[in-house]
């Protein structure tokens, strides 16, 4: 692999070039994008790809750029963004989990995938090995392979809710490993962690010191089915406070409040990996958009009621989509817990996602993505951030197109 040391900030970086010149687009913003030219084209699509919430940002938010437009000059901001939204950030994981960060452990940048990107260019050797359990978020892989890391992929299975078991996870780790990726809630899987079984990850984790862990918590806000024991989302840095000095916790604005275009991310994080994430983040784009910045930090400031009454309709939305899934029986379902997809998997002869996903997309005016972009070819993910009546349709031409096929 070819490699190129860069020094930026003092920090030296390693870029596999080879990797980049490689890189395939998003395979879930390619079958968008082709959905789009179809329906331009006359056809009815039903397009379930992209996981972009239907939702408006709230009331508050849109009021507070409003006003930020007319009344602040929106100059630049520190590379790890303003400090009241620091401060905003800071309050938000104290809030909503229990996480004590000081300021200068906060970094913040063009949404949850810079973050992640920034952290592994600012921490990955060539050669460096970083254990992702599959299904898995599409760009994980790639952006390992692009800072010169090795990804390792651990397949779980539906029958364990798609969760990295311990046993699974000490098997993955070695003296090679940099991090472990943890997304919960999943995407695409929709799996949460109880307390109990990240504390028996973070058991295995205790006997390598080296490893650090980042905790993709982007859909934190969107879980279902909440009791009184499940309601407080249970992240690794704060079920196991020993690890925290390890551990990323990411979070962003994109899901919880509907603000994808905003451009917001954050982490909470050692201080020595935030500063080498932000001297990357100074290099790149400076820093993310003020606006967005003033917006977000309004978000997370702002009254939260509303979350749960959007939590309300997407298990709505989870719930109708099912009850229609799950009359096909080559289709195995699992229910998610969280975030807003849906990962049936194809069960019996007719199991090629790609192929499957491709011909509901050119035949049957179906859009959907192919659980191969998320390490299960087997599959396919429907996004629920759509419309009810529209997303039940879309799941009855899924199962009519797989009972013909099996027919
Ligand atoms: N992490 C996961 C698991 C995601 O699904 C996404 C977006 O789809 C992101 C991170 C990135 O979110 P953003 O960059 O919009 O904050």
């Amino acid at each position: 692999m070819l490699v190129r040391l860069a020094t930026v900030a003092g920090l030296q970086l390693r870029v596999s070039l080879m990797s980049i010149a490689t890189f395939a687009s998003s395979p879930i913003l390619a079958m968008a994008r082709r959905a789009a030219e179809l329906r331009a084209s006359g056809r009815p699509i039903i397009d379930l790809t992209l996981g972009e919430p239907d939702f408006s940002p709230p009331e508050h938010v849109i009021a507070a750029a409003h006003e930020a437009l007319s009344k602040r000059r929106l100059g630049y901001t520190p590379a790890n963004g303003m400090p009241e939204l620091r401060k905003a950030i800071c309050e938000s994981f104290e809030r909503d989990y229990q996480l004590s960060y000081a300021d200068n452990q906060i970094a913040v940048a063009c949404g949850a995938k810079q973050i992640i990107f920034n952290a592994l260019l600012a921490s990955v050797e060539p050669g460096d090995e970083v254990v992702i359990a599959a299904p898995y978020w599409a760009s994980y892989p790639d952006m390992v392979r692009a800072c010169a890391g090795e990804p390792v992929i651990v397949p779980c299975q539906s029958q364990d809710g798609f969760r990295l078991t311990p046993g699974k996870l000490r098997a993955a780790l070695s003296h090679r490993t940099r991090w472990l990726m943890l997304n919960a809630p999943g995407n695409p899987s929709g799996l949460v962690y109880s307390a109990a079984q990240l504390r028996e990850l973070g058991e295995v984790l205790l006997d390598y010191p080296d490893v650090l862990v980042l905790s993709d918590d982007i859909y934190a806000p969107i879980r279902f089915d909440l009791t009184a024991h499940s309601e407080r989302f249970a992240t690794l840095a704060a079920v196991m406070p020993q690890l925290a000095a390890r551990t990323l916790t990411v979070g962003g604005v994109s899901k919880a409040y509907a603000m994808t275009g905003w451009r917001v991310g954050w982490a909470g994080g050692p201080q020595w990996l935030i500063s080498r994430m932000v001297a990357v983040q100074s290099q790149n784009c400076t820093q993310t958009a003020t606006l967005s910045q003033i917006a977000s930090t309004a978000a997370l400031l702002g009254p939260q009621e509303f979350l749960s009454a959007r939590n309300a309709i997407y298990q709505q939305r989870r719930d109708a989509a099912l009850k229609v899934l799950r009359t096909c029986p080559q289709l195995s379902i699992h229910s998610p817990d969280g975030a807003f997809y849906l990962l049936p998997i194809l069960k019996g002869k007719h199991s090629d996602g790609d192929a499957i996903a491709h011909d509901l997309l050119e035949n049957h005016d179906l859009a959907v993505v192919p659980g191969s972009a998320f390490g299960v070819p087997n599959a396919l993910r429907l996004s629920f951030a759509t419309e009810a009546s529209v997303l039940v349709e879309g799941c009855q031409r899924l199962v009519s197109y797989i009972g013909k096929l099996s027919q």
